[in-house]
């Protein structure tokens, strides 16, 4: 079947935690994108609480999409 695909997709768009995720990889890569210091890894006071969110969100999420890969 072809649509198993895009119903996969369509529920992981729906997923609150992968809707934070994306939210806050898109604050933490916009405000890299306009900072220095960010750029050379050294996070700013504005930066580093929106790359630590990130760093957060992506663990949690990860975890959450490998846990439901391993249920048969
Ligand atoms: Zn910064």
């Amino acid at each position: 079947m072809s649509g198993s695909k895009e119903l996969a997709v369509s529920d992981r768009n729906d997923d609150p935690l992968f809707i934070a995720y994306m939210r806050s990889f898109e604050a933490s890569a916009t405000h890299t994108a306009t900072c220095g210091d960010c750029q050379d890894g050294e996070p700013c006071a504005k930066g580093d609480p929106l790359h630590a969110e990130f760093i957060t969100l992506q663990d949690t999420w990860t975890q959450k999409a490998r846990a439901e890969r391993a249920r048969p």
